[in-house]
């Protein structure tokens, strides 16, 4: 199953769910209600991070 990495915008906090699965409103880890970016890395030039650096 494809993953996806979301990144809290308020704390930074990055969370991995299912493709097709909608992030959470309020973040577990900073408890803030906050905007999840996708950061999954798509394209081979953000490399093996598994992000993309260009949205961090
Ligand atoms: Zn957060």
């Amino acid at each position: 199953m494809e993953k996806l990495t979301w990144k809290c915008g308020k704390c930074g906090n990055t969370i991995e769910l299912e493709a097709g699965v909608a992030p959470p409103e309020s973040c577990p880890s900073c408890k803030q209600k906050c905007d999840f970016l996708n950061v999954t890395c798509y394209v081979p030039e953000c490399g093996i991070q598994g992000q993309d650096p260009r949205l961090g």
